[in-house]
């Protein structure tokens, strides 16, 4: 195993039914790399960052994350599932972000942050609360800790949302098209904590229409089309000198 890769996916395949979704997907993502992976809507980047945290089952390949084996362990040439130990240690390293903010709406931004680190990590409440302050300070939101999500701004809340995720120390952040919910307004306030932490040196992994992030903050740039990475490079490559037909039909549709 390489240990520097935290994402290594080689050939992952997924069907809903019928419909294959994934058809084999090599995709790795070194330490402290920003990943975006770009593509047409229905392509498959939902479904693909969905396997990294075990939220969807792949069908076959292989799929490392932080090192581990995900959703199965392979041994002695058979599949078992994951012993729910294992599995709730494996889901606390990693972060994810989602298109909509998905907070408790019955808890105010401070609780929001601090209940998992209550509820999986066991820490007293006093310490969750100061620990979910320092997040929340570090995404600028600090006189906001006792707004509901409703009294906050969807930037806001989806700041609340990465401090939520911040806070259980990932090793690595998946982020699902994390701005496009958002009113044009709101978007950079998102972009630039996503940088922020970019350069903090965290791994992460971005699926996103947003180009501009891509170019500027990227390693390296996916594209999937109809469930497979047609190319993958740096930005400057991917986005702006692409080798494949389908690359350049899609960058000439969204650029
Ligand atoms: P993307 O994120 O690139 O827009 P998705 O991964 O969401 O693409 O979807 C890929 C394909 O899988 C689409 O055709 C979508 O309709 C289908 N799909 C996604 N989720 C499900 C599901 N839970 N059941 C059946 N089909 C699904
Ligand atoms: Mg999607």
């Amino acid at each position: 195993m390489n240990e520097e890769l935290h994402v290594d996916a080689r050939g992952i395949t997924k069907y809903y039914g019928d419909h294959q979704v994934l058809c084999g997907v090599d995709l790795t993502v070194r330490s402290g790399e920003v990943s975006c992976i770009v593509g047409p809507s229905g392509s498959g980047k939902s479904t693909f960052l969905r396997c990294l945290n075990s939220l969807e089952a792949y069908d076959d390949g292989s799929l490392r994350v932080n090192g581990q084996h995900v959703g199965y362990d392979l041994r002695d040439g058979k599949y078992h599932e994951w012993r729910s130990k294992d599995f709730a240690s494996f889901r606390s390293r990693i972060g994810m972000v989602f298109q909509r903010f998905n907070l408790f709406g019955h808890l105010n931004a401070e609780e929001n942050v601090a209940c998992a680190l209550v509820e999986v990590r066991g820490m007293n409440k006093s310490a969750a609360k100061s620990r979910a302050i320092k997040e929340l300070t570090k995404m600028g939101l600090a006189e906001h800790a006792h707004k509901r999500p409703h009294q906050l701004s969807g930037g806001q809340q989806q700041r609340v949302a990465i401090a939520r995720a911040l806070a259980m120390d990932p090793e690595i952040m998946l982020f699902d098209e994390p701005t496009s919910a958002l009113d044009p307004e709101l978007v950079d306030e998102v972009l630039e904590a996503m940088k922020s932490l970019a350069r903090e040196g965290m791994t992460m992994v971005v699926v996103t229409h947003e180009m501009g992030f891509a170019r500027e903050v990227a390693d390296t740039v996916h594209f999937f089309d109809a469930g497979v990475v047609v190319e993958s490079g740096r930005p400057d490559e991917v986005l702006g000198n692409p080798q494949m037909d389908r690359t350049k039909a899609f960058l000439a549709k969204v650029l």
